[in-house]
């Protein structure tokens, strides 16, 4: 990492502390009804990067791009699901690409094009629309100290209009995070998306030590108000006990990256209303 990076890094991390530091310091933390607002049809699929996954409902690695096409479409299946998109630089896509071991020598291009067609193919599939979304993050470092783990149907909250958080008795619009749809998703995939984001934090391409005891990277359980297996308190435990793997070690999350430096926080979709489907 070179200086320029270094800084620029630093700047991205420290305009994030007065939001991390309300969280640390244990203030209570809800997410508005309203973010949870969207007309069935309109459900937006994406990627968990958490230079696009501020703007989608539904967000998983690639917006399912590890599943494959027709297992994706069968997830998605009747979620009244609007338009599924890509984004440029993504990194599923290119394990994705990687795990099927068709390809070689393959290029940023190549990457970017496989994605997109993934996504297109996937919107047809479930006729929805695609679009592909540019990245809202530098394009050669990720951003993100933290991450949603989210057994609710999807929320916007990065739409000061409808979604955000009141953290104590602040309305924010959170900083750019990694967000997974576990509802969606299913605990396999989904424990390891979450793996994959705390490395991803932690390491050269991110924050690296500035994730820390004094900084941990949060994970938000955001549960289903309904559904007991996806509660907060269900999704908790889950993130504390369930294994996955990196470089060939399995390890729990926690035991992985030691429990001081990933902070767990609790969080209760609101009781779904009329407007809202589940
Ligand atoms: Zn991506």
């Amino acid at each position: 990492m070179n200086i320029d990076n270094s800084t620029r890094l630093d700047a991205h991390f420290n305009s994030q502390q007065p939001f991390y530091d309300g969280i640390y310091a244990g203030e209570s933390v809800e997410i508005p009804d309203t973010a949870f607002d969207v007309k069935d049809g309109e459900r937006i699929v994406g990627c968990m990067d958490e230079g696009t996954a501020d703007r989608v409902h539904i967000a998983t690695p690639g917006s399912f791009i590890l599943d494959g096409e027709e297992k994706a479409a069968r997830m998605l299946q009747g979620k009244g699901v609007g338009t599924v998109t890509s984004h440029p630089g993504c990194a599923a896509a290119k394990a994705a690409m990687k795990m099927s071991g068709k390809y070689t020598n393959i290029t940023q291009k190549d990457i970017d094009e496989f994605a997109a067609t993934f996504s297109r193919r996937l919107a047809e599939k479930i006729g929805a629309k695609h679009e592909d979304i540019p990245l809202h993050r530098p394009s050669n470092f990720h951003i993100a100290r933290g991450a949603v783990y989210d057994g609710s149907r999807g929320a916007i909250i990065s739409d000061p209009n409808k979604g955000g958080m009141i953290v104590g008795n602040n309305f924010v619009i959170p900083p750019p995070m990694f967000r997974i749809n576990r509802k969606h998703l299913g605990p396999e995939r989904a424990i390891s998306a979450m793996g994959l984001s705390a490395s991803i934090a932690t390491s050269d391409h991110s924050f690296a030590e500035r994730i820390s005891k004094e900084n941990p990277f949060v994970v938000f359980a955001l549960g289903h108000p309904t559904e007991k297996g996806l509660s907060s308190d269900a999704l908790e435990k889950e993130l504390q006990d369930i294994q996955f793997a990196v470089d060939g070690t399995r390890a729990t999350l926690i035991e992985y990256f030691g429990s001081d430096i990933i902070k767990i926080v609790k969080l209760n979709a609101p009781q779904y209303t009329s407007r809202h489907n589940k």
